[in-house]
């Protein structure tokens, strides 16, 4: 079930980064990050991501071994000569759900032009991850035909560069947001109202992330909810989300056809890949497991979900 279908490419853009982060259970300088390494390191167990990203200078050759032992794609992963790798500052509260961000500078991403290789192109699946809309729209322009289109967003975007997440909310099939963000974009208190107005901006389906309380999935004619796995310790909330989506992207990558259960799995591989990703700081969660690890994650959570 968590094996990596080959032929089931997914390009994966979005940002990789440095992150400094404080948690209730200490805190990392510049650990490597982004919404691109999340996303694509939990796709990996699913699918063969390619990453397009910009990195400086100070991104070592060892980081880039990291992603490539995982079998992802680095060739779209430009590094600029005398750049800085995007950073991002954040500190956790007690309830390690809400974090305020203390810093973020976008470093080598504010001139970055995509670009994409003839093969990158011809991508199947594309996860626009958390990054300038502006950038999410210059990838899609470029792939010929995707059967399949996720975006990310953030808080950040939907305040300053709102025109540009409508253009590309109306080109996508599925908007992975949590549940606040969701009220921030539409409006809508209620989640069900929140999905509803979402899905007219265009993504057939929604997923509502809402952290310890699981995720919800919105179609025209359905809903699914896969709960989150409950854990002793949370060390890193950060990258969750990314690894939720890239789980998801990962396994629709890697099925034959997109059916109710093919979504309602796809999420509990999101939700698993999340709950990896906050038990250790940086991806260091995401690296390591095998096919027996998830699958008993995605089993719990499959048992959990039965009403029988
Ligand atoms: P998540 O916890 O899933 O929201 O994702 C956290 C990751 O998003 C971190 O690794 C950051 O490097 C990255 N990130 C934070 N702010 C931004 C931003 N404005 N654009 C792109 N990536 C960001």
């Amino acid at each position: 079930m968590t094996a990596r279908a080959h032929g089931s490419d997914i390009l994966v853009v979005g940002s990789v980064a440095f992150d400094s982060i404080e948690t209730p259970s200490g805190s990392v300088e510049r650990a490597l990050g982004g919404s691109a390494t999340f996303a694509s390191v939990a796709a990996s167990y699913f699918a063969s991501p390619r990453v397009v990203a910009v990195v400086g200078e100070d991104f070592g050759d060892e980081h880039f071994a990291r992603l490539e032992r995982r079998g992802i794609d680095t060739s779209g992963i430009k590094r600029v000569p005398g750049g800085k790798t995007f950073h991002w500052k954040g500190r956790y509260h007690d309830n390690m759900q809400d974090r305020d961000t203390l810093e973020t500078r976008l470093n080598v991403f504010e001139g970055f032009d995509p670009g994409l290789s003839e093969r990158f192109r011809r991508s199947s699946h594309v996860f626009l991850g958390n990054i300038d809309p502006t950038l999410q729209a210059k990838v899609l322009d470029e792939v010929e035909d995707p059967r399949f289109v996720g975006v990310d967003t953030m808080n950040l975007w939907i305040a300053e560069a709102l025109a540009g997440l409508k253009e590309v909310l109306r080109r996508v099939d599925v908007l992975f947001i949590n549940d606040e963000e969701s009220r921030q974009l539409t409006g809508e208190r209620q989640v069900l109202n929140a999905a509803r107005a979402i899905m007219t901006l265009g993504p057939k389906y929604v997923v509502i992330k809402r952290g310890e309380y699981g995720a919800l999935l919105f179609g025209a004619e359905l809903s699914l909810f896969a709960p989150a796995v409950l854990l002793p310790r949370v060390v890193d909330p950060t990258g969750a989300g990314d690894a939720f989506a890239g789980g998801f992207m990962g396994f629709v990558a890697g099925a034959a056809e997109i059916t109710r259960s093919t979504l309602a799995r796809a999420m509990r591989a999101g939700s698993a890949m999340a709950s990896f990703a906050v038990e250790r700081f940086s991806i260091d969660g995401l690296l390591e497991l095998d096919s027996s690890r998830i699958g008993a994650r995605l089993d719990d959570l499959e048992s959990m979900c039965s009403l029988a």
